[in-house]
């Protein structure tokens, strides 16, 4: 699909991103000029999944496009049982309603927003056992996603009882989309055997993960990228997976595992938050263009032209100097803000103001990785500093040409030459007590006044006068 993209002024942008209370999840979409707040949803759909659309059987039980789902996600994961969702978190709601339960603990490598949520709802705990070398954007190393095997075997060893099971996120998206090796996986799976642990897998990029294995780790090379994904998920015991992301769909996602007895447990839960076990949310054309977008993005021509787009803009921003999680990730590129704003204090929210500049500069919507999306801790409720403020600009699948990535790049080298300047960033006006950053109201540091209505909320905000 095609659609217009709106110019604006930079005068507009500063009424509008004031209006949105400074997040950028609150502006409208015609208020943005390149949209990079996520590659979730935002994929452009082929002719060939369309097509499937137009065949969707909306049987309420037992359609066709479930079939058709069913079998591409045997035929590519080799899982003999799957539930439909609407999403990729409402998978984690269904099975972590089997599988989680008050005092787990989680471990696993940079668990994404909704999935830690989804833990911490259930008042357990998610351990991040990201190897460490993650935590510095300049170190060029081949598999940084990959989890740090002798952390893992600590909280095993620590936790025993209370694990349920050892996740792991494929590609790492909080540490800027990077790989885990297949070796990883392959040691993980030894470990969480000799703990007597399933292992998930936390899918959402599983393709692009498989490439990097495939370009990366040289055993594979001869592979197709189809043999690297049925290797990569001959080692788990289960998936979560995000249709949005390397299903190329607008809307869905699955969950898929061996075990039968989690799959009927399972399946009481997804009717009653989801809908029936042959349609979880999705209507049956949904379906149908989720099983055609598996295949898809399991193209290595596909994959290849995406990842290099990714790197194309990589490249430029190699050329403006400006820096960013080394090597450029699978979906996109990660702007390591603290680098560049140096003067904006960690309180102020770095990568945030970065966003909104980038975004008064140009119209660019990227989107923080860092404090405001750490959010608080649960217990203490004191903001957690994440050892990164990255701005992430994520690319859509098959939506952007390489002349938008050259605006893009040439935006953030103009925020770049002014760098000096931006001094202050933010505070918070308003928090909920969850997922903060999808909703949270700012104001710039310095604009910030006594009318500001106090903060109902349960929880304590921090302020800054
Ligand atoms: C997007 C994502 C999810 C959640 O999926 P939604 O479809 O957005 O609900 C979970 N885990 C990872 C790694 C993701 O990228």
């Amino acid at each position: 699909m095609v659609e217009e993209i709106k110019r604006s002024t930079r005068k507009e942008r500063e009424e509008w991103i004031k209006d949105a209370n400074y997040n950028l999840f609150k502006l409208a979409s015609d208020q943005v000029y390149i949209d990079l707040l996520t590659d979730s949803g935002t994929g452009s759909m082929s002719a060939n999944q369309y097509a499937e659309m137009m065949t969707g059987d909306e049987s309420y039980a037992g359609s066709k496009s479930y079939f058709k789902l069913k079998e591409t996600i045997k035929e590519l994961f080799n899982f003999d049982f799957m539930l439909p969702t609407h999403q990729g978190r409402a998978a984690e709601n269904v099975l972590f309603s089997v599988l989680v339960k008050e005092g787990d603990i989680v471990p696993g490598n940079s668990h994404f927003d909704t999935t830690k949520g989804h833990i911490e709802i259930r008042k357990a705990r998610a351990i991040d056992c990201t190897v460490m070398e993650a935590f510095d954007t300049q170190i060029e190393l081949p598999f940084k996603g990959n989890i740090c095997l002798e952390k893992l075997e600590e909280v095993l060893k620590e936790h025993q009882d209370r694990v349920p099971f050892v996740l792991i996120t494929i590609t790492n998206n909080l540490v800027g989309g990077q790989p885990v090796s297949l070796e990883n996986i392959m040691r993980v799976r030894e470990l969480a055997t000799k703990y007597n642990k399933p292992v998930l897998m936390d899918s959402a990029r599983f393709a692009e993960n498989a490439y990097f294995i495939k370009i990366r780790e040289k055993k594979y090379n001869v592979h197709s990228i189809k043999e690297i994904v049925r290797e990569m998920f001959s080692f788990v015991d289960g998936m979560l997976m995000s249709g949005k992301k390397d299903g190329i769909c607008n809307i869905g996602g699955f969950m898929a595992m061996h075990s039968e007895e989690w799959y009927e447990k399972a399946s009481v839960f997804n009717i009653i938050y989801e809908g029936f076990i042959t349609y979880g949310g999705l209507s049956g054309r949904d379906m149908g263009a989720l099983a055609i977008g598996l295949r898809e993005a399991t193209e290595f021509s596909y994959l290849e032209t995406r990842i290099k787009q990714v790197e194309y803009l990589a490249k430029k921003l190699d050329r403006y100097n400006i820096q960013y999680q080394r090597p450029s990730g699978g979906h996109a590129i990660f702007i390591d803000a603290k680098k560049i704003l140096t003067s904006v204090k960690k309180e102020e929210f770095i990568a945030q103001t970065l966003a909104i500049e980038l975004y008064l500069e140009c119209g660019i919507r990227g989107v923080e990785i860092g404090t405001l999306l750490a959010d608080r801790d649960p217990i203490t409720r004191e903001n957690r500093y994440p050892k990164l403020e990255l701005l992430r600009l994520a690319i859509p699948r098959r939506t952007y040409t390489n002349n938008h990535m050259k605006v893009v790049a040439k935006a953030l080298r103009n925020v770049y030459k002014r760098r000096h300047q931006i001094t202050k960033g933010y505070i918070i006006k308003y928090e909920p007590s969850l997922l903060r950053h999808f909703s949270v109201d700012l104001a710039p540091i310095g604009a910030i006044t006594k009318e500001i209505p106090a903060i109902k909320n349960e929880i304590e905000v921090h302020r800054e006068d």
